[in-house]
């Protein structure tokens, strides 16, 4: 079982990987802008239905994090909503890696 997501998860890093290197406008582009555009439009989803932060129930300043890190990744399971205080606390907590 393990294996299996493992695997999956390397094949659509390869993948991310190949594209990049393939599409001369990966950098500053049109693939990151539909990136972005995805993530507004399942973060104002994710946030209206959680309109609080999942540790603090703080609502100010709250946004999506990525919980496996991956910026790409915005499937609802890998969002969470959280405030930027304790965004931070996170990311210092992963060595300060901020996505
Ligand atoms: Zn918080
Ligand atoms: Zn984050």
């Amino acid at each position: 079982m393990e294996d299996k997501r493992h695997s999956k998860e390397a094949k659509e890093k390869n993948r991310l990987a190949h594209l990049g290197n393939k599409n001369p406008r990966w950098k500053g582009g049109i693939s990151q802008r539909f990136i972005y555009q995805d993530y507004w439009k399942i973060r104002d989803e994710v946030i209206k239905s959680h309109p609080y932060c999942s540790f603090c129930n703080k609502t100010e300043n709250i946004f999506c994090h990525h919980i496996d890190g991956n910026p790409k990744n915005n499937i609802l399971n890998n969002l969470l909503v959280i405030c930027r205080s304790c965004h931070n606390k996170i990311h210092s907590g992963m060595g300060g890696r901020i996505k």
